[in-house]
């Protein structure tokens, strides 16, 4: 039988590891000759969770050849996904983002809640079709909801979620917010990343009307610490800006102690920010976004809007 990748979108974040790896233990449950992949490298915190549970990362892909079966989780845009993505089979999606860009060309399962994170939809799917859930299977489920969620302070984060949450904790005997913190502080260590390394650990591009922006973000317990490096990373952000053409280039440095956010922003088409968030870009690219967290709640649906 034909082997189905699974994975998760560019710049893996937790959820994208931790939802592939449940997602090839469903598959085989069902009888799928099923492989969990990943799209780049790790970041710390996913680092941090592997090791914490002694499981193996996925093996890095680069592109999918002709015919390849693959399944998406935590994503479906193109601009997100595998190189070579239109060559392949789409079997299924599991995702919890917005739809676009996104077109098959057979039938496929997809299954989209606008849930905080695509565990939570994992768990519902192991409930519903009664199938036990181990310890580590908890954990790794747990792990996606607590980065997601910001240990369920995000306003991404819904009722469903906080269930599962419970649920597993559980399940996987553990305290979660002790943990949870632990797993999101060892996320925020940047100092042995280049400036490239920074703005590139959870980068997403977006088109829209024509336009190419690029939102990223990192996660920190003091905004200051990232901004002491504000001109290295502004310099390899232009450099992106030339590189891959954009319009926009959108670096959200999220405090996750206090659930604020302050954005370094460049491109020819920066006011588009100005104008969805209804604020100056000071003198310093910067603009402090209080009590914003979620990219994809909160900046990504304004600016898509703006243009
Ligand atoms: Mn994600
Ligand atoms: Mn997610």
């Amino acid at each position: 039988m034909e082997k189905v990748l699974i994975f998760g979108h560019k710049s893996p974040d937790t959820d994208s590891i931790c939802s592939s790896l449940v997602t090839e233990t469903l598959a085989k449950h069902y009888g799928l000759d099923a492989e969990a992949v990943r799209l780049g490298e790790l970041n710390k915190e996913t680092e941090y969770i592997l090791n914490h549970l002694g499981v193996e990362a996925p093996r890095k892909i680069g592109e999918v050849v002709e015919g390849q079966k693959v399944i998406l989780v935590d994503h479906n845009e193109k601009e997100q996904s595998v190189d070579g993505r239109e060559k392949a089979e789409v079997m299924g999606v599991i995702d919890h983002h917005r739809i676009a860009s996104f077109e098959t060309i057979s039938p496929l399962y997809y299954m989209a809640k606008p849930y905080g994170c695509t565990s939570t939809l994992l768990y519902e799917i192991f409930r519903r079709e009664n199938i036990e859930i181990d310890k580590q299977t908890a954990m790794l489920m747990l792990s996606a909801i607590i980065s997601d969620t910001l240990l369920l302070k995000s306003p991404t984060c819904t009722e469903k979620d906080k269930e599962a949450y419970s649920e597993l904790e559980k399940i996987a005997e553990v305290n979660a917010e002790e943990y949870g913190l632990e797993m999101l502080k060892a996320g925020t260590d940047l100092s042995m990343y280049s400036a490239e390394e920074v703005i590139n650990l959870d980068a997403k591009e977006f088109s829209e009307k024509g336009k190419k922006l690029v939102i990223a973000q990192v996660n920190t317990a003091d905004i200051n610490d990232v901004f002491a490096r504000k001109e290295e990373l502004a310099f390899a952000m232009e450099k992106e800006i030339s590189d891959k053409k954009l319009d926009v280039y959108m670096l959200l440095v999220t405090d996750i102690i206090n659930t604020n956010s302050k954005a370094i922003v460049l491109g020819n088409d920066r006011e588009v920010v100005e104008k969805a968030f209804n604020k100056k870009i000071d003198e310093n690219d910067s603009m402090f976004l209080e009590g914003v967290v979620s990219r994809k709640k909160q900046v990504a649906p304004p600016i898509l809007e703006t243009l």
